[in-house]
């Protein structure tokens, strides 16, 4: 009998051990092996079965005809004077994702992609230029932090936010089972309250992100506080409108973070920080303001600093938690979709080339 192999780094921990013991018993091999393939996908990486010199060479060969341990090819890496670094990732495929590790103190930071580009054409965002690719799959989204913690010297993350490119809750049958892996003691073992799922509002995912007992945090792109402005900057808020998207918030069980990217002489005066804060109220929210990166949609300017902390005081004033994002990785573009974009060029240059 011929059957295709497994990928094992597709699976959630749980599966991938099943899928081992029923292979370790058909080769007539204790048990205790499927625990040591397990820890080498993600708890202590194994670049491939080859480097589990744990096991009896012959065991080796087994494992490569019956499983698969596909891996992400690092095309470049660029490194801020911040400390932040940049990573571009080929695909199978020749597709073409991001991840970013930011350092701050003890903290190490992962902002992961879950799809090559994006459906939703955010008009500030480098990701929602290119337009859409495809979805990643399991081990496209884990196998980002697997990379990077396979590396010499290794990057390991303790925090990870969905905030690469895509939207991971248009992709949520391959985020759920990442999640597991990220969050699993068989997986990289990151705390739940590490991990935050950022979406452009999209209910079903706020739901089933709200379903999972885990406490993963949930962060919601508003970006403008009333439907009119929202529709103009995000054309997804014809589908889920701010009413229906602070309503689910509302109705997550943990708090939710509100991102507002600052788009200057756009979304920040003062009457939009006082319907933003009654937005926030409503469900609980904390803001965090995002001063704009630079290279991402054209025809948007930056808010000024002092005016982004003016805008802060007016929300505090209200009654809203507010905080304002650093701006990290400046200098080597590392906002959402903006190191694949000089790479391989905006949407309309893909198309004529
Ligand atoms: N699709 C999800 C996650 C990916 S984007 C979402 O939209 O939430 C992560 C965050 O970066 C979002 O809040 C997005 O609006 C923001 N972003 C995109 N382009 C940006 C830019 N040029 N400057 C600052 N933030 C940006």
């Amino acid at each position: 009998m011929t059957t295709s192999p497994v990928n094992l780094l597709d699976l959630a921990p749980a599966d991938a051990r099943a899928a081992l013991l029923v292979a370790f018993a058909e080769f007539g091999q204790p048990s205790y092996r499927a625990d040591q393939v397990l820890r080498r996908l993600w708890v202590n990486p194994a670049p491939d079965f080859d480097a589990m010199t744990e096991l009896p060479a012959a065991l080796r060969v087994k494992l490569v005809e019956r499983f698969i341990l596909p891996r992400l090819t690092l095309a470049i890496r660029q490194s801020s004077t911040d400390g932040t670094e940049k990573f571009l990732f080929t695909l199978a495929d020749g597709q073409s994702i991001e991840t970013v590790a930011i350092p701050d103190g003890d903290r190490m930071t992962f902002c992961v992609s879950s799809q090559a580009g994006c459906a939703l054409a955010c008009a500030f965002c480098a990701t929602g230029a290119m337009g859409f690719q495809r979805n990643l799959a399991v081990h496209e989204i884990a196998g980002q932090v697997r990379e990077l913690a396979l590396l010499d010297p290794p990057v390991k993350a303790t925090n990870i936010v969905f905030m690469g490119m895509g939207e991971p809750m248009m992709n949520w049958k391959a985020v759920s089972p990442t999640l597991t892996i990220l969050n699993s003691s068989d997986g990289f073992g990151i705390g739940a309250r590490h991990i935050t799922v950022s979406t452009v509002g999209v209910l079903p995912g706020i739901i089933a992100l709200g379903e999972r007992p885990e406490q993963f945090r949930l962060a919601i792109s508003i970006h403008a506080p009333n439907d009119t402005l929202r529709q103009q900057l995000m054309p997804v808020n014809t589908k889920y409108p701010l009413a229906e998207v602070i309503a689910a918030a509302a109705a997550f069980d943990r708090r939710v973070t509100f991102e507002y990217v600052m788009l200057g002489g756009v979304n920040d005066r003062r009457a939009h920080a006082t319907e933003l804060a009654s937005r926030a109220r409503a469900c609980k929210a904390f803001v965090n303001l995002i001063p704009l990166h630079p290279g991402g949609g054209l025809g948007f300017d930056p808010t000024a600093r002092d005016s982004i902390h003016q805008f802060a005081n007016w929300i505090r004033d209200e009654g809203v938690e507010v905080a304002i994002r650093r701006s990290r990785g400046l200098d080597i573009s590392a906002a959402c979709g903006q190191l694949r974009v000089e790479k391989i060029g905006r949407r309309r240059e893909l198309t004529t080339t």
